[in-house]
């Protein structure tokens, strides 16, 4: 769809016919367990499946062969096919904010996990106060990032690790050398192993335009102050004050970008936005950050070889809430990160976890182009 003008930019940026959801992200006001089904960002991942985890080799940067960590995890049941009935997404991603800008597409992993209402692990109903679940063994699962923990201390035979690497990492730099022999434990180890991995904040989520403070009337006025009748001296402005903006200038603007400002603009603390909210919606168009970087074709299931489509899309403000460092150069970072997930939810059969595709989009040095010609002042 072209724009040819910000007044159509505006007109379609307010009928939405399908509002997504948008996430925010906060403090968990009670512990996001398995069993509470949680949309999150960062801490170990709530595994849907308990008895069958994701193991290390899953999710190991193919850069620098570290162990990924859980960035999000997304709580998206389906009423299709039944066996989808409870339905989390996770996403993966490496730390090291170096190897994402070297090659990105060695640092993330998607998977998807499915159960059904009558399942091993959950009662179907909630309210089944009679519900035994099924026994299992539960796997071990790594003291630092939460994935299978195959690997086990040789002195104290208490604490597993995923890899050697986490096993140093928690023995150099989480205490577990002063602990391990004398078998105690301290608050600090946890602030530790925490700091390992990503902050963990609850994702909530609302339809875009039904927030709370008349949210209507702010969107009209946050679009005005957009369009670039006043004057904008943040870091994000894109277009110059003054009305020969729109005029005559030869100002080009990425499209794209632009209707990615204002979206964000109008809720700014959104984290996510979940693009498919209603069953049997037409195939949606996520709001990309720039023209340039779209994935040429998205592969189709793994599983079932159907087609993906998009789902939701991270956005750039959850890294406020990762408690990762934005001041090393080397800092982690996007513009966006777009999930693909199979359009039909296909059953995974004895399958627990199957994976899904990531795109990631940055912020163009070129959003904003001046096209000679002056008219600026
Ligand atoms: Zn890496
Ligand atoms: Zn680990
Ligand atoms: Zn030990
Ligand atoms: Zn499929």
């Amino acid at each position: 769809m072209s724009v040819d003008d910000i007044n159509d930019l505006n007109d379609l940026t307010l009928t939405d016919k399908w509002a997504p959801q948008l996430g925010y992200a906060e403090d968990p006001e009670t512990p996001l367990t398995a069993d509470t089904f949680p949309s999150k960002s960062g801490g170990k991942p709530a595994w849907l499946n308990p008895e069958h985890v994701l193991t290390v080799d899953q999710v190991t940067c193919s850069s620098c062969e570290q162990p990924m960590v859980l960035l999000l995890q997304l709580y998206t049941p389906e009423d299709h096919p039944p066996q989808a009935f409870h339905r989390t997404v996770y996403v993966f991603c490496c730390k090291n904010g170096a190897c994402v800008k070297q090659d990105w597409t060695k640092c993330f992993k998607v998977f998807r996990s499915q159960l059904a209402q009558d399942n091993a692990y959950y009662p179907a109903d909630e309210d089944d106060t009679t519900y035994v679940a099924k026994p299992f063994q539960a796997p071990k699962l790594c003291a630092i990032c939460g994935v299978a923990g195959p690997k086990v201390c040789g002195q104290c035979h208490s604490v597993n690790y995923c890899s050697r690497e986490h096993q140093m990492v928690d023995w150099n730099m989480c205490q577990h050398k002063q602990h391990c022999k004398a078998n105690t434990h301290s608050d600090d180890v946890d602030r530790l192993r925490h700091a390992r991995i990503f902050t963990e904040k609850e994702i909530v989520s609302e339809p875009e335009g039904k927030g709370e403070d008349g949210a209507e009337e702010e969107a009209q006025a946050a679009f005005s102050q957009a369009n670039g009748t006043t004057d904008t001296t943040t870091s994000t402005a894109l277009v110059p004050a003054g009305e020969e903006t729109a005029e005559d200038s030869k100002v080009t603007v990425d499209d794209c970008f632009l209707r990615f400002q204002l979206k964000l603009q109008l809720y700014p603390d959104q984290v996510l936005r979940y693009d498919r909210v209603e069953y049997d919606m037409p195939d949606r168009e996520p709001l990309w950050v720039q023209e340039g970087q779209k994935p040429k074709d998205v592969p189709a299931c793994v599983h079932c070889g159907g087609p993906r489509t998009f789902e939701f899309q991270i956005l750039s403000t959850l890294l406020n809430f990762l408690g990762v460092s934005h001041l090393a150069a080397d800092s982690l970072d996007w513009g966006a990160l777009y999930i693909y997930t199979c359009k039909h939810n296909c059953d995974l059969g004895e399958k627990a976890l199957v994976p899904e595709f990531i795109w990631k989009q940055d912020f163009s040095s070129d959003s904003m182009n001046f096209d000679g010609g002056g008219n600026l002042d």
